[in-house]
Order: structure tokens, then sequence, then C-alpha cells
């Protein structure tokens, strides 16, 4: 499941206090400090991702549309149940729970979601200075060793030189790699996991493709291919070797100015 989320977080939650703490204080204690502060805290086994998932199928199996399903909606948007998830979570509970809940539920999905559809529907451009600012891997200085290779700057650090050959690159806007092969004679090639920004990756013969965070690109061995950044984006890819017999690269031409310029 996406955006398993396993980092131990102590959920705080003063609602209980807030709302009965005067009319029920044992209940509003077993609310904040038990339910959230223990139950919800716990995410060893279930993450805050799926134990949202269990708690708005219980809410709407159960028939409450309420101001309470739509703060657990709101919390599981916040927990990574990505608008796709949300939808498929409420047909499916359609089946099982009632139709007409279903309805209820996506009234107040869709409103909890919009903000995430106009997102979205924006450039997704980013700046050089925010993608260093907010990487979760160190960008690392730049990359002096294949700037012969690149027209404009990027920034490489590695990641990881055992098992598995895993770079972080970034690349200032308009920044992009040349034609490329990665050689083998088995198994090899790349993969290319988007973290940030905006960026494009194409194969000889065919368009190129729009990359955003969260895209995975499995680049075959043997296949000519370039990637980079947007025309007016910065853009950073983990970069990883695929292990493979007789592996090496091969560079070649630069990505035609005007061919590359057409893109958005
Ligand atoms: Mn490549």
């Amino acid at each position: 499941m996406a955006n398993n989320n396993r980092k131990a977080v102590k959920v705080v939650q003063t609602a209980g206090r807030q709302q009965l703490g005067e009319f029920a204080p044992d209940f509003a204690r077993y609310n904040d400090d038990i339910l959230f502060g223990e139950v919800w805290s716990k995410n060893d086994v279930l993450s805050l991702h799926d134990r949202s998932i269990v708690t708005v199928s219980a809410l709407v199996a159960s028939g409450i549309t309420d101001s309470s399903l739509k703060y657990h909606l709101q919390s599981a948007k916040n927990n990574g149940v990505t608008k796709e998830e949300m939808a498929e979570i409420i047909t499916q509970l359609g089946f099982y729970g009632g139709w007409p809940k279903a309805w209820a539920a996506f009234n107040l999905a869709k409103e909890v979601y919009k903000d995430t559809a106009a997102a979205a529907n924006t450039s997704g451009n980013e700046t050089l200075e925010n993608i260093m600012a907010t990487s979760l891997f160190p960008v690392g200085g730049v990359n002096d060793n294949y700037a012969q290779y690149f027209d404009g700057t990027s920034y490489l650090n590695m990641l990881s030189l055992n098992q598995v050959v895993i770079g972080n690159v970034t690349f200032e806007p308009g920044c992009r790699n040349h034609w490329h092969i990665h050689h083998a004679d088995k198994g090899g090639g790349q993969m290319l996991l988007v973290t940030a920004g905006r960026g494009y990756y194409q194969e000889w013969g065919k368009p190129a493709q729009e990359l955003k965070p969260g895209d995975v690109v499995h680049i075959p061995a043997n296949v000519k291919h370039w990637h980079g950044a947007a025309p007016n984006s910065a853009f950073q890819h983990l970069a990883i070797e695929v292990p493979g017999e007789n592996t090496s690269s091969e560079w070649c031409e630069a990505v035609d100015l005007m061919e590359y310029n057409k893109l958005k």
C-alpha cells in the first residue's frame, strides 16, 4: 500500500477535553489519551495511513457522515491516503456498506480533496533553491565528473555504492543529460525514482514523457535515452543502477536544442 508511514508519531488529540472535558471527563480522557494517545500513536504494525482507512471505513459503514467523518477524511489525506485511494475505498464501501452512505461520503471527500486536485493542475515547476532546501537525501556537490555529458549544471550525491548503486541527481532548470545507453549483456539498465520538481525522460524514437515526483521509470539496458529537467523547472531523481553482466555506459550526442525547447 502506498505511503505507509512507519515513523513513530505521537498523535496529539485534545478534542475530547475541549468538547466533553466538563461533561464527561473520563470519556474525554479515554478519547484523547488512550484512543488517540495510544491506539492511533502505535504505528509499528499499522501505519497512520492504514489506521485512517480502517476508521473511515468504519464510520461510513456505520452511516456516520457528519463532521467526524469529515475530520477523519482530512486526517486520512494528511496521513498520505491519496485521492485515488480514497475514491477506491469509498467505491468498495458502497457495495459492502450501502450505496447512499458512499454517496454521502463522496460528497465530503470531494470537499476534503478539492485542494489536491487544484494543486495537481498547477505546473509543478520548482526552483533549484527550493529543491535543495527540501531534499530528503543530501544533494551533494556540482556533478563535475559528468559535466561533459550534461547541458546545464547538475548535482550528484552517491547514496549507495554497496549492493545497489544509487545516486541522487539534482538538475537546475533546463539541465538535461546527453543521449546515452546503459549497456549490459544480461540484466542491467537503470531505474529513476522522481523525488522533486518536473522533468522529462525520452527514449530514442519516442516522444518525451513528463515526470513528476513519485514517478518510477524503468530504463531497459541497451536503450538510447536521456533524462533531465523541464526548461522552466528544477528536477531531482534517484538514479538506480540495475546490476547486470558486462555493464557500461555509452554517452552520445546532446539532445537537440530545438527539440528540447519544444517541451513545456
Ligand atoms: Mn540514464
